[in-house]
């Protein structure tokens, strides 16, 4: 027999689960009908009716009467987010930027800058400070008119998702730093900050709301001066035991190569890195974005010395994405930041090496796409991660809007 106190505290877990599915197709798909809602959830038309109504009185969504349209039964409200009733502060450090944005409820940006910064190795210190002065200079923060309910953070480093732990980040010249609580104490918002590594945010944002959309099976490839990478396996993202997992940059692909930034020899990222392409194309490794944008003008141009070097770029692409379509399978290779401005230039023989080298099967399923959010793909990653835990349990931050108003005013 169960007592009425474990029968409560069960339809409680499941009122929280309900709460949580419907919240995140209204989140991920943005403004849809009740009938929608139910077709999605499973949940029956009277338990959808409920359950907005909660999330209609915390002022997290609202319905909209639909206008009739000649279509036969009754016209279905529809629910929209109020993407200022719980926003994210996402956070970017790259090698070349620093980029915050603030993305509402429904994945609406409502506010988004990025300052370029020089390369070269600044430290935590300098670069906490220039994170501080981006995010104070966002008007929609200063305004008071957003709730914040948790900051994301993308960064070129490996990092443990725990705690924010950076363990390292070769490119920023940066080792154990705890670069999740540095940030949390320097921001001042009294807000969870979640760390993790800026291509595992690319894939997930990919995932969510770019070129993978609807994928379950993705490999997101991320170049810049450093190679990374995001695994999403079965709709969930390959973490690891510590989150550490998906570091394609770091493949050891040539036994004979050069020195990798991360101590060892012949990484993935010392044949198809920026540094690499540039010294095959007769430019220089250090040269940075600028010589980035000279070397595409050329090969737009047809200049044939830079044509032989995305040659050389494409094979080494596909010398390591063939070993990643044999081992996992994917539907989709998402190729973003450097490797999405080559696509036009190595697609063709990518294709042709990959056909050589990949097996016939999984080559079959596999899309080749480039990203479909750009650059700003991990900025936008990084807003997931921090919507995840109120994904999780929205009904946990019922009531709480004042205290978080407070909070970020303080
Ligand atoms: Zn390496």
């Amino acid at each position: 027999l169960l007592g009425h106190d474990l029968i409560g505290q069960r339809s409680g877990t499941v009122r929280r689960a309900n709460l949580s599915a419907i919240l995140r197709v209204v989140h991920e798909h943005g403004p849809v009908s009740r009938s929608e809602l139910v077709a999605r959830t499973g949940l029956t038309r009277s338990a959808i009716r409920a359950l907005v109504s909660e999330f209609v009185a915390a002022g997290l969504l609202f319905e909209e009467r639909a206008v009739p349209g000649g279509l036969p039964g009754r016209p279905s409200p529809v629910v929209h987010p109020r993407p200022e009733a719980a926003a994210v502060l996402a956070i970017e450090i790259a090698v070349d930027s620093l980029a915050v944005a603030v993305v509402g409820l429904g994945g609406a940006t409502l506010e988004r800058r990025r300052v370029e910064r020089p390369r070269g190795h600044l430290t935590v210190d300098e670069i906490v400070a220039d994170v501080v002065g981006l995010v104070q200079a966002v008007p929609v923060l200063a305004g008071g008119d957003v709730t914040l309910i948790g900051v994301g953070v993308a960064v070129v480093g490996v990092v443990r998702r725990s705690d924010g732990w950076l363990s390292m980040a070769p490119n920023l010249g940066w080792r154990d730093v705890p670069l999740g609580a540095r940030l949390s104490s320097a921001l001042g918002l009294r807000l969870p900050v979640q760390v993790a590594n800026e291509a595992d945010l690319g894939a997930l944002a990919e995932l969510r709301r770019g070129a993978a959309r609807g994928a379950d099976d993705v490999v997101f490839l991320s170049g810049e001066v450093g190679v990374g990478g995001g695994i999403i396996v079965d709709g969930q993202p390959l973490t690891g035991v510590a989150g550490y997992a998906g570091e394609l940059g770091h493949m050891p692909l040539n036994p004979d190569g050069l020195r990798c930034g991360c101590g060892a020899t012949g990484c993935w990222e010392t044949e198809v890195g920026e540094r690499a392409l540039l010294r095959r194309a007769g430019r220089s490794p250090d040269g940075g974005r600028v010589a980035v944008n000279e070397l595409l003008e050329a090969a737009a141009a047809g200049d044939p010395k830079t044509l032989a070097a995305l040659d050389v770029e494409a094979r080494w692409l596909a010398i390591g994405i063939a070993g990643l379509v044999n081992l996992l399978n994917p539907r989709a290779v998402i190729l973003g930041g450097l490797f999405g401005r080559l696509q036009p230039y190595v697609a063709r023989r990518l294709e042709r090496e990959l056909r050589r080298r990949a097996l016939a099967a999984p080559r079959s399923t596999l899309r080749i796409s480039p990203a479909g959010l750009g650059i700003d793909a991990p900025l936008l990653g990084a807003a997931e991660l921090a919507f995840e835990p109120f994904l999780s349990d929205p009904a946990s931050w019922f009531g709480r809007r004042g205290e978080l108003a407070d909070a970020a005013t303080a």
